[in-house]
């Protein structure tokens, strides 16, 4: 229980508002030990604490891989913590909530949960004892306002801790696979005290646009940015195509340095 109490505690500081720009990394899929031990030991070696790894997978097609489920989650421990790192998953169902905290630091929120209220009560009520860390991303069709008033329905369940993600609206472009509402951190930034991070994959939906997308994160102000990143984007189960490879993430934390440095942060 003390050993769960302090992770809780290292989590929510690991991304604060204006505390520094934090680097949560990892691939969409946890797909096996291997593959997640590897993404483990590049972080480390980065000095990026947080990875991330989806378990329970909402895919648009139910014929697509649906993740490893508790295996997944079983998984994301054991190489979170060979390499002492926080480690955050998506819930997609009330019925996996308690579980799925029970090996987390973190949860997430993805885009199309952001309206199940049920789910986010749920969510606030399982995690008010342990206020871990709500990684909530914006709807793909959800004003900013709907966003933070959805948000209420987490913190009035018993956890605060909520941390707003940017991940890219629908739009009529089509040369991206969402567009991503960068003045959406000022914004929040201006309407709300809750930190917000910028998913830098989803929104592009294609590896190379990644880096651009990112030192844009970077400069405007966002308290952490998400990446999804592979040790072999080819051979991926779920989003290769906008997944750096190792090499590409070790590129990408040199070349976001001096961008932080820039505009008077420090990547954490
Ligand atoms: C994810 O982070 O793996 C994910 C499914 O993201 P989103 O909910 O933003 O599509
Ligand atoms: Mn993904």
């Amino acid at each position: 229980m003390a050993a769960e109490d302090s992770r809780g505690t290292v989590a929510t500081q690991a991304i604060q508002r204006d505390k520094g720009m934090t680097i949560i990394a990892g691939p969409c899929s946890v797909e096996s030990l291997d593959q997640m031990m590897e993404v483990a030991a590049t972080l480390k070696e980065l000095g990026i604490r947080v990875m991330r790894g989806g378990a329970y997978k909402p895919r648009t097609s139910p014929f697509s891989f649906q993740g490893l489920e508790e295996e997944g989650l079983k998984i994301l421990r054991e190489a979170a913590d060979a390499y002492g790192l926080l480690v955050v998953t998506e819930v997609t169902d009330s019925a996996h909530a308690e579980k799925i905290a029970s090996y987390v630091d973190m949860l997430q929120i993805g885009t199309r949960n952001m309206a199940n209220f049920s789910l986010l009560k749920k969510i606030g009520e399982v995690t008010a004892e342990s206020q871990k860390p709500i990684i909530f991303k914006r709807g793909m069709a959800a004003t900013i306002e709907e966003w933070l008033q959805a948000s209420n329905y987490i913190t009035m369940n018993g956890n605060e801790n909520v941390i707003l993600c940017e991940r890219g609206i629908r739009t009529f472009e089509t040369a991206t696979r969402f567009t991503l509402d960068i003045s959406a951190v000022p914004v929040v930034k201006k309407l709300s005290l809750l930190p917000i991070i910028v998913d830098v994959s989803h929104p592009t939906g294609s590896a190379d646009l990644v880096p651009a997308v990112s030192r844009a994160a970077v400069a405007v102000g966002a308290d952490g940015l998400m990446v999804e990143v592979h040790p072999d984007p080819r051979a991926a189960l779920c989003d290769g195509p906008q997944s750096l490879d190792l090499e590409g993430l070790r590129k990408l934390v040199v070349e976001l340095e001096p961008v932080a440095k820039a505009v008077g942060t420090s990547l954490t």
